[in-house]
């Protein structure tokens, strides 16, 4: 009898005992699984925050040149008073280093070297007018002046060329005597107005000097800028182009032509703008 009572009593015990235990390792698991879950959660979220960051990378990685490609580091080159005996020269180096660039010719100058207004375009540079008389007091006499040089000159280059242009770059510049009346007869009749937004200063800086003119210049625009420089045909800029073209190779610039469709880049008068002799 006692020891049936012993017996029964081991059972409780043990029944007590496992059931105390496999609750303690119920509840365990539990907490396991909710860890582990709610682990497993954080990771995922850790990972897909990874991946998403490592997506964007990737993106970056791949668009950033395709951007260089289409809107970055494009240069204009323009040469301003041309043709004459410094041209060829200019047109060498351009090709040596596979530049492109434009032209703003004068109309007695192309009558001079007809040749060498043929080898611009058929280099594949653009040709643009800079007008007649190079003269301010003749060029913004009035808006009919201005005109008639511009048409004069387009009319030459055509002759010569067989391109009818309308890309025009006034004498000095637009600022201060194109009035928005000249602005707006000009533009009536087609024609796009291109001034810069680096100057050179070839016509006044000894030897080379203006190379570096150029670049610190070009170092300093803002980014999405697109340079547009200002040079003239002049033997002195010849001889040291090559150390800017080489500068702009080195460096990731496409040189381009500006074209008729081109975004023109032009000063706003801005209340500068003033009549000649006023
Ligand atoms: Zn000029």
């Amino acid at each position: 009898m006692l020891k049936k009572i012993q017996f029964m009593m081991v059972c409780v015990l043990a029944a007590v005992l496992f059931f105390v235990i496999s609750n303690k390792t119920i509840s365990t698991n539990w907490t396991q699984n909710e860890q582990s879950s709610s682990q497993t959660v954080e990771e995922n979220n850790s990972k897909g925050e990874q991946a998403s960051t490592e997506e964007i990378i990737d993106k970056e990685d791949v668009e950033e040149p395709i951007a260089d490609e289409d809107t970055g580091n494009i240069v204009y080159l323009t040469f301003d008073d041309g043709p004459n005996s410094a041209s060829a020269e200019i047109l060498d180096i351009l090709d040596q280093f596979n530049a492109k660039a434009t032209f703003f010719m004068l109309e007695p100058a192309m009558r001079t070297y007809p040749d060498i207004v043929n080898r611009i375009a058929e280099d594949g540079h653009a040709v643009a007018l800079h007008g007649v008389t190079h003269d301010k007091n003749k060029f913004y006499q009035s808006e009919q002046s201005a005109l008639d040089e511009m048409k004069t000159n387009q009319e030459t280059l055509e002759n010569i060329t067989g391109v009818r242009s309308y890309l025009i770059r006034t004498p000095y510049g637009s600022i201060p005597y194109l009035t928005d009346s000249f602005r707006e007869v000009l533009d009536n009749n087609g024609f796009t107005l291109w001034d810069w937004n680096i100057d050179s200063d070839d016509w006044s800086l000894a030897g080379g000097d203006y190379v570096q003119n150029v670049i610190s210049q070009i170092e300093q625009l803002d980014d999405g800028e697109t340079p547009v420089v200002l040079m003239h045909d002049k033997s002195e800029t010849a001889n040291h182009l090559s150390k800017l073209l080489s500068y702009l190779q080195e460096h990731g610039y496409q040189t381009k032509i500006i074209e008729e469709h081109t975004e023109p880049y032009y000063f706003k008068c801005h209340e500068r703008c003033y009549r000649l002799g006023n």
